[in-house]
């Protein structure tokens, strides 16, 4: 049983056991940072499931992970973060380590802010708040349908909504944007979040964004995507970074978008797997196809809309099924939010929902226009982290 007992430890701690933060390194594996940490390789990777060794290949550069030694040095707890939701805990018991994957306790809270534009968007957001990441979805929300560059004059505004996530007071992961406005030559333009989860303007047209096609017709959708879900049967936490399309065997798998093939070979429990690169920074794989379409190898270039191979269930996998993944930058995201089914025009009772939800947003970001909400920062704390409480510190 995990017991959810947190223990609030500052790593700067008296105690003689101790937690220092790492930062994970450009091209580190898994099993190499095991063999690195003299870590026992049969017990946390070769004796895990096949679900649970997927886990650790999404460890990737850059994420900060946390240790807890003991006087000694020796490792007693680990707990390496795998994505805004769950999280490795390796921890030391009897003697032995063991491995489980438990959930990120996180909370979160809707912030706000409105400026003047002085240069443009994307440089004022990053001088107020610091946060190119507030930056960048901004600036992305608008990117096909407005032109900041002719249209923009000093002095005009925006504002900005969203939420935040926070972990031990520390903001974290990727903010969703709920709404932005920017005005421009006195006229407002919005794209407001709605309750779908997808993007509108304030006419009720879905925002086209990085648009991809559905890589298979028909069929179903049969496993969503997911950071994390508890699995009743097998009582652990897991992970599914993709969209499961079940389909007959041998149906062509589309590439979603344009651009380079940059893998196109069999891959452990993906079987065989194309991966494709597209503008920026996006990715997408198909995995446990039956095969590959004749002429498909690295380096090729695709439409959006053309046949990459067919359908089948090599690798991992239970029957024919495709498994479709995106990843922005390495992170996996919900491919579901981007997938182009069409563009939608909300009508009808959607439309009416769609009005009711714009109108508080359009109180709000009058508000923060009149009061000229600033962005508050939150104040630096020392560098904390929190292990389950499998071990008596006082
Ligand atoms: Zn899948």
């Amino acid at each position: 049983m995990i017991r959810f007992l947190l223990l609030f430890l500052l790593w700067t701690s008296v105690f003689a056991s101790h937690v220092e933060s790492y930062r994970w390194e450009n091209g580190d594996s898994y099993l190499v940072f095991l063999q690195n940490q003299k870590l026992p390789i049969r017990s946390l990777y070769y004796n895990l499931d096949k679900d649970d060794q997927r886990l650790t290949e999404e460890m990737r550069a850059g994420i900060h992970y946390s240790m807890l030694k003991d006087e000694n040095g020796n490792i007693l707890q680990l707990l390496l973060p795998l994505n805004d939701e769950l999280q490795i805990h390796i921890y030391k018991e009897n003697n032995k380590y063991k491995f489980e994957a438990i959930p990120i306790i996180s909370s979160s809270k809707i912030e706000a802010f409105s400026l003047k534009i002085n240069h443009s968007p994307y440089y004022d957001i990053i001088k107020q708040t610091g946060s190119k990441k507030l930056a960048e979805i901004f600036v992305s929300s608008f990117k096909y349908s407005l032109n900041f560059k002719v249209d923009l004059r000093k002095g005009d505004r925006l504002v900005m909504i969203y939420k935040q996530k926070y972990r031990l007071g520390q903001a974290f992961s990727m903010p969703t944007l709920k709404v932005a406005m920017i005005e421009m030559r006195k006229k407002k333009h919005y794209v407001y979040l709605n309750d779908d989860g997808r993007f509108y303007d304030e006419k009720a047209h879905e925002v086209e964004g990085f648009l991809l096609a559905r890589p298979v017709r028909g069929g179903r959708i049969s496993s969503r995507f997911t950071k994390r879900r508890w699995h009743p049967v097998l009582k652990k936490w897991k992970a599914h970074l993709g969209v499961d399309y079940a389909v007959r065997r041998g149906t062509p798998i589309v590439a979603a978008g344009s651009g380079r093939v940059i893998y196109c070979s069999r891959m452990g429990s993906y079987g065989n797997l194309v991966k494709i690169r597209h503008a920026d920074g996006y990715e997408t794989r198909y995995a446990h196809m039956k095969s590959f379409r004749r002429g498909m190898f690295r380096g090729k270039r695709v439409k959006k809309g053309q046949t990459i191979g067919y359908v089948g269930t090599t690798g991992r996998s239970t029957g024919p099924h495709l498994h479709f993944e995106l990843r922005k930058r390495g992170r996996a995201i919900n491919p579901l939010r981007v997938v182009q089914v069409t563009t939608k025009k909300l009508k009808g009772k959607q439309k009416k929902a769609f009005l009711k939800l714009k109108k508080n947003y359009d109180e709000s970001i009058n508000l923060h226009l009149k009061n000229q909400t600033k962005y508050v920062k939150t104040p630096k704390m020392q560098r904390m982290c929190y292990f389950n409480n499998g071990i008596t510190y006082e």
